[in-house]
């Protein structure tokens, strides 16, 4: 059973020397009696940037760490092979919280950790993770629960051509608003306005004042800004918010450090007093109870052509590391998900 482990605890950004493949121990392809576990073939892993959260040696977060010379564990889509759990049956196919390995034992859980998924032929199987899983869970609660949008409202998204992103976008422009999403690249650029559906997009990296990126693109401000990414272009965003604006503290993915005394450089907070500003953070997971919503929406949306997804495949075991590393500097176009296993 091949799997990756965590080497060492990890102190800012990841780097593939951080992890590492092991041949792991021969297994009896089988779910040990009274254990009431089953034994899945992992076929997809996803790539998430809290993961990095989790490979630090701290344990205040609501995530416990991973542990040095354990796997690592993560959003997967397997298929069940054996089972001594009554409510699972071989050949069932699963997405939720399963080992960086070829196959993995799981224990049930509840509907956001792990739950059955159905083939459909119109959807390929690793959207599980992506457009129907964590990714796009976040961007559906966190638009429609945090942001409040309204027809006509002009809306920005940083880290737009990713994962949760690429999905906040569409369905602004779905809800009729003005889009502009921002990413690291000229082809992540292409794809917003081209593939996307985004109004406008621009290159961050290529701006040498982000207050004067944002005000070009928004001359009369910003009712919503979907935060990925925090540090300067929070910043400047607090600079462009229109009164009564809303921000949704997603994620703060530039933060080099995780530690608690790195706040990113937020100078221009006092902005959200005298505009009004709503700044909320949220988890998705607090959301479970519009998960069957979402699901329903999102596959309708996507059946019927109103939105796309775009995925970044790695293939292979022994590719994931650089999959989940390439995160931290943009390497990915689209969500990052490796392939473990043929379906
Ligand atoms: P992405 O697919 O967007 O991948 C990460 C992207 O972040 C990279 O491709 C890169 O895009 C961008 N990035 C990396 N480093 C930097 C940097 N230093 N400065 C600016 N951008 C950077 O990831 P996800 O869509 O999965 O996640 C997006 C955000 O959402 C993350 O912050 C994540 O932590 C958060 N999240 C929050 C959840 C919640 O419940 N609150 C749940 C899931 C995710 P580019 O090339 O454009 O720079």
């Amino acid at each position: 059973n091949k799997k990756v482990i965590l080497k060492n605890y990890v102190d800012g950004i990841p780097t593939e020397t951080d992890m590492e493949l092991k041949m792991g121990d021969t297994i009896e392809i089988k779910a040990p009696k009274g254990s009431s576990c089953f034994l899945v073939k992992n076929l997809y892993l996803s790539c998430d940037p809290y993961m990095r959260g989790r490979m630090r040696d701290f344990h205040g977060s609501y995530l416990p760490p991973f542990l040095p010379g354990q796997r690592i564990e993560g959003f997967g889509v397997a298929r069940v092979i054996d089972s001594d759990d009554p409510n699972y049956t071989p050949g069932e196919l699963i997405c939720g919280i399963t080992g960086w390995e070829e196959y993995s034992l799981l224990r049930s859980s509840n509907e956001l950790q792990l739950r059955k998924i159905q083939l459909d032929d119109a959807i390929p199987l690793s959207y599980h993770l992506g457009l129907l899983g964590m990714a796009g869970f976040t961007a559906y609660a966190g638009f429609y629960e945090i942001c409040s949008p309204k027809k006509g409202e002009s809306v920005f998204v940083s880290a737009a051509s990713g994962a949760v992103g690429q999905l906040v976008g569409q369905l602004a422009k779905l809800n009729g608003c003005y889009v502009v999403g921002s990413a690291g690249s000229k082809q992540k650029v292409d794809l917003l306005k081209n593939k996307l559906g985004f109004d406008e997009a621009f290159n961050y990296k290529e701006e040498a004042d982000l207050d004067a990126a944002l005000k070009r693109y928004f001359p009369e401000g910003i009712n919503i800004y979907f935060d990925n990414v925090g540090g300067s272009m929070l910043d400047a965003a607090l600079l462009n918010m229109k009164v009564h604006g809303r921000i949704a503290l997603c994620g703060m993915v530039s933060l080099q450090s995780l530690s608690s005394s790195s706040q990113g450089g937020i100078n221009n907070l006092y902005n959200a007093i005298p505009r009004r500003l709503r700044l909320e953070g949220f988890l998705q997971s607090d959301y479970v109870h519009i998960f069957p919503q979402f699901l329903e929406h999102v596959k309708g949306y996507y059946k019927e052509g109103k939105i796309v997804y775009i995925e970044d495949m790695s293939e292979g075991l022994e590719l994931a590391p650089a999959a989940l590393v390439g995160l931290f500097s943009g390497e990915n176009v689209g969500k990052q998900v490796v392939r473990v296993a043929n379906e």
